[in-house]
């Protein structure tokens, strides 16, 4: 039956009716949109501008001369023009907006940590929903295997963990906003309150920071113009088929960048890694330098960094500096991705919880205090482990001070931080 289903979908050409995303490679909003389409799980079928005349022609007049891209056409027959994500999710039927007027619980970010939280919040019976102002997944959304988190011996890839933890926090009945970004936060005892992007405000007991962290800028001249035509941070998945049969490079050493170079092995011609250090370990797992060790269309290039980046539409030379010698060489790649660490996301919380001097939130014994008192605390009893000098108020996962950051870790907190929460809910 596999072999009768299989020979059927090479040779079948069934008529697609869902949207249509019409973009080019050289509009950075083209490829923004198919990632949180995508990311989001919502089908759709993408139409290059430059290699179908005939759609080019039927949109110019709606995108400006196609200056104005993607177009997006659904199956009503309507459009929008290089929309906004959350006017994009409003009409793809994603939800936007909050469905009550009071939670138990907001969870802010559906990486592994918030995901976790929601699915344990939820399944304890918690009125309990999630912000997320992209995708769920968070960073693991963008892994293309995940093979050390527990119960998946060959590996998984980040977008079907996360798809599988929202399904499972929906069926306990988590609520889930997508395309909402949560921008500040205020108190009212015994109230907390969550402003989002688009002005709205949601009442609860307890918030719970999982905001996690995002890759890290690459400053060098050039990089702006071509983020997103040929520039990407992390492994932009949905890129991989654009870059089939180039040559393209990775920056960075650490396990997202082995992963990365090992998922786009499969469709460039070559990969090469660029990295400062003389070898590949000890920054990466040892099982991941065998294996890139042995994938023929891969190599190091060893003791260089990024100069700077030139291409017209897209990206077409990267200029590596050797580090020892200063000496530069330009190199042709139609695509880069960046894996060069992190930053913590808690500017919106800046304010309102303590963070350390890198940004990442202060939690339970790790708190500045005073007097052997933590400082800005207002109860007898001490915070819990998790929690923030706001009682109600915890982090949890990345964007934790002391967090390990990994997958398992993030999960693990996530679950964990549930218990701290219904200790804190029997108290107001
Ligand atoms: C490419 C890559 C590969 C990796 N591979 C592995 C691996 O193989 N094994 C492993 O153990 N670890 C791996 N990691 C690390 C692992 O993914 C992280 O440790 C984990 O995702 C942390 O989870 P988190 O929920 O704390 O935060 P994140 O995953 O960072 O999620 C945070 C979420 O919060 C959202 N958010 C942030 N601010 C706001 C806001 N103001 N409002 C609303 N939403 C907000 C973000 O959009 C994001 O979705 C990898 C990381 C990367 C980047």
């Amino acid at each position: 039956m596999d072999d009768l289903l299989a020979e059927w979908t090479t040779e079948v050409r069934l008529p697609y009716e869902g949207i249509r995303v019409v973009g080019a490679r050289w509009s950075s909003r083209s490829y923004e949109a198919k990632e949180f389409l995508s990311r989001n799980q919502v089908p759709y079928q993408w139409i290059d501008v430059d290699e179908d005349e005939a759609i080019g022609e039927l949109v110019k007049p709606m995108s400006d001369e196609l200056t104005r891209l993607p177009v997006i056409l659904f199956p009503d027959g309507s459009s929008l023009v290089a929309p906004s994500n959350l006017e994009l999710a409003e009409k793809a039927g994603i939800t936007t907006k909050a469905q009550k007027p009071f939670y138990d619980l907001v969870v802010i970010g559906s990486g592994p940590s918030g995901l976790a939280n929601a699915v344990y919040g939820a399944s304890e019976g918690l009125r309990t929903i999630i912000i997320e102002r992209s995708a769920p997944g968070g960073q693991a959304g963008s892994s293309s295997r995940i093979e050390n988190y527990l119960g998946f011996p060959s590996g998984i890839t980040g977008a079907d963990l996360a798809h599988r933890a929202v399904a499972q926090a929906k069926r306990f009945g988590a609520e889930m906003l997508t395309a909402q970004e949560a921008v500040s936060f205020r108190r009212d005892d015994p109230y907390r309150y969550v402003r989002l992007s688009d002005g709205s405000e949601i009442c609860c007991y307890a918030i719970v920071f999982a905001t996690g962290m995002s890759v890290k800028k690459l400053e060098v001249p050039g990089i702006e113009e071509l983020q997103g035509l040929g520039v990407y941070y992390g492994a932009a998945m949905t890129e991989a088929a654009t870059y089939r049969d180039k040559d393209i490079c990775i920056v960075g050493g650490a396990n997202s960048a082995g992963q990365g170079a090992m998922f786009f092995s499969r469709y460039a011609r070559s990969v090469t890694i660029l990295i400062r250090a003389k070898t590949l370990s000890p920054a990466m797992s040892h099982y991941l330098v065998d294996r890139i060790e042995a994938t023929p269309n891969i190599t190091v290039l060893a003791e260089v960094e990024v100069a700077s980046v030139t291409g017209n539409t897209h990206l077409e030379k990267v200029v590596v500096r050797n580090v020892e010698t200063g000496e530069e060489t330009a190199l042709d790649m139609a695509a880069m991705f960046i894996f060069i660490g992190s930053a913590p996301h808690s500017d919106m919380a800046e304010g309102f919880v303590p963070c350390d001097d890198k940004g990442f939130i202060l939690t339970g014994p790790d708190l500045p205090k005073i007097n052997n008192k933590t400082k800005g605390w207002t109860l007898d009893r001490d915070p819990f482990l998790f929690e923030t000098n706001v009682p109600g108020v915890f982090a949890v996962g990345d964007v934790r001070s002391g967090a390990n950051r990994r997958v398992a870790a993030a999960v693990g907190e996530g679950s964990a931080g549930i218990y701290l929460v219904q200790r804190y809910l029997k108290t107001v």
